[in-house]
């Protein structure tokens, strides 16, 4: 069966087999990872070899710290405007969609004050806005945008830019990993990880150095990154296994896939695919412009509403998992996460033109 759920997503099935295998022995030393300490030799090391593989896939500066924590990216809402605006400043944001909308809500809930620096709302969500109609606050603190939104599969082209002194800050929930990235644009770059990381329970957030000493004073311990960084994302108990798994996952992608550039060909080609077989006949359409068409989630309609209970239905019956568009938006969406291998994507093609042509 192939599964299309927008998260918690599809895992590499090389990466379940190997954690089925290495669960109750651990490389022979009579325990699983998830009872071992987090400060032991042996764990140190599965943590310590996760975040190399991940500075290696993503080229990762040497003055950016790489934080394992938890929460999910919605707690990270609220640790963007905590760790950034001690000196003050307003928190800027782009708004494309509903994630980002929440972390706008939630920067204005801790009472910052927050600009809209851009907004897709007058185009109805169908298009991001182009760097010239970006207009920052004269007290910009930093500029947060939400690379691809996860429910109305709108992503981002390009890479905003902004003053020297303002911090790029991106919510890459539902896209890291699924290409080569500049990590050096951005001040802090996080995503919850069960998407193209590993298992729910983890958050990745990748911080420039020089970013670390901003906090409010109020941050939560917490909540606040340079306690992180300084104790090797390790203050507290850390979630070791979807760390371990984490790591599992970067091996795989460096070693088997072949880095980012590959696995970004492999995306490209999935997406075209779908994308052709919605752009193909009048039974299926999706919104979005073409150059801000998501990568990793597509979401689509049937021109006849009334089909939707019999395409989720027979799509299932199939073994293509977890068509359902969001509760909030309805209609279908197939997300195309790395884990999702392009024989997937065929039998959803092959799918769809079945389906179309039975009921059209
Ligand atoms: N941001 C984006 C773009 C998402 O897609 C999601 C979840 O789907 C979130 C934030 C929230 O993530 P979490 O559930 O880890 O808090």
């Amino acid at each position: 069966k192939f599964n299309f759920c927008a998260g918690p997503a599809a895992l590499p099935t090389a990466v379940l087999e190997r954690a089925r295998d290495e669960m109750l022995d651990y490389q022979g030393r009579g325990l699983s990872v998830m009872e071992m300490s987090h400060r032991s030799d042996e764990f140190v090391a599965i943590a310590s070899k996760a975040e190399a593989d991940l500075r290696a896939l993503l080229d990762i500066p040497a003055n950016y710290r790489v934080l394992f924590m938890q929460g999910g990216a919605s707690t990270q809402f609220a640790g963007v405007p905590l760790n950034l605006l001690g000196a003050g400043g307003a928190a800027n944001y782009l708004y494309t969609g509903i994630w980002g909308k929440k972390a706008i809500k939630e920067a204005e809930h801790l009472a910052v004050g927050s600009h809209v620096a851009a907004s897709s709302e007058s185009n109805g969500l169908i298009a991001v806005p182009r760097q010239n109609a970006i207009q920052l606050s004269g007290d910009a603190g930093y500029l947060h945008y939400t690379a691809n939104e996860t429910i109305g599969g709108l992503e981002f082209d390009y890479i905003p830019e902004v003053p020297a002194d303002v911090p790029l800050v991106c919510d890459m929930s539902s896209s890291i990993l699924s290409g080569p990235l500049d990590v050096s644009r951005f001040g802090v770059i996080y995503a919850g990880a069960q998407k193209n990381i590993g298992p729910a329970g983890l958050t990745l957030v990748i911080v420039r150095e020089d970013l670390l000493d901003r906090a409010r004073k109020d941050c939560p311990t917490m909540l606040n990154w340079k306690t992180a960084a300084e104790a090797d994302s390790m203050f507290n108990t850390p979630p070791t296994y979807a760390w371990y798994l984490s790591g599992l996952v970067f091996e795989w992608l460096k070693d088997e896939v072949g880095g980012l550039a590959a696995m970004n060909a492999i995306n490209d080609r999935k997406a075209q695919a779908l994308y052709a077989a919605i752009d193909g006949n009048d039974f299926y359409s999706n919104p979005i412009v073409i150059e801000n068409r998501s990568r990793m989630n597509v979401p689509f309609v049937l021109a006849d509403d009334r089909l939707d209970a019999a395409f989720l239905a027979e799509s299932e019956a199939a073994g293509l998992l977890n068509l359902a568009g969001h509760r909030s938006v309805g209609g279908m969406r197939a997300s195309l996460y790395n884990a999702v291998p392009e024989a997937a994507v065929t039998a959803l093609v092959d799918f769809m033109g079945d389906f179309a042509r039975r009921h059209g």
